[in-house]
């Protein structure tokens, strides 16, 4: 362990800055930990001054796995982490884990989407196929490794529609939805979404590990 600065009554670290993820997770763990204290016992990124990593893996588990390792290597403690993306049918899994800098520049949402939808014009709509991709991780100190996939298909719609969400979400129509993910609450989206499922196939090890052996 390195010595880093970690808040009284910390267990798990989020390996994010992202307080929309903080709060998905700790909803989560406290409806299946109900003995924790999760506004103590979870923190994030920065509560720990975690360093940046670099994300050079080739595919989301390695990215996810990463974070997740050097992380819980930072502070000793429970480490969670994902990396998420869009995989398109016709660019043979583009942008994938480039998503969030298929523009060039990291995080500029926006410009993403409109390449994307550009470099799409002339695909037709039985060929507009894509999916969404999480992979959650959890490294325990001196401990095991997990990593779970979820995954959410769908079809690119030719303009964006609706506010909610962030990202591709204005492009993306689950299957068996008339509505697309931006159109979605925050609870329907995650009840259908990659990483809800990624999230929930982790739980239970996260569980595990935060539950002394009997
Ligand atoms: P990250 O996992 O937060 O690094 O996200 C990677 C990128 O994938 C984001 O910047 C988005 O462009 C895209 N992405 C991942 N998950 C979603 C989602 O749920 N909706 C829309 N875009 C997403």
């Amino acid at each position: 362990m390195s010595g880093a600065a970690v808040p009284e009554g910390a267990r798990v670290v989020l390996a994010t800055r992202n307080q929309g993820k903080v709060r998905e997770l700790r909803a989560l763990l406290a409806a299946a930990l109900p003995e924790l204290d999760v506004e103590t016992a979870v923190v994030d990124a920065g509560a720990v001054d975690a360093p940046d990593v670099v994300e050079d893996g080739v595919t989301f588990e390695e990215n996810a796995l990463k974070k997740a390792r050097q992380v819980a290597a930072h502070t000793g403690l429970v480490a969670v982490a994902d990396d998420s993306g869009l995989a398109v049918d016709v660019l043979g899994g583009a942008p994938g884990i480039f998503s969030a800098r298929w523009a060039g520049r990291h995080g500029d949402d926006a410009a993403n989407l409109r390449l994307l939808l550009d470099q799409l014009a002339d695909v037709p709509d039985e060929h507009r196929g894509a999916t969404f991709v999480c992979a959650a991780a959890l490294a325990v100190p001196g401990g095991p490794e997990h990593v779970e996939l979820g995954r959410l298909e769908g079809t690119l719609l030719r303009e964006p529609v609706g506010e909610g969400g962030f990202g591709y979400d204005p492009i993306l129509r689950p299957a068996g939805q008339t509505r697309s993910t931006a159109q979605l609450s925050p609870e329907e989206k995650n009840a259908i979404s990659h990483r809800g499922q990624a999230f929930d196939a982790l739980l239970p090890h996260l569980v595990a590990a935060l539950t002394p052996a009997s």
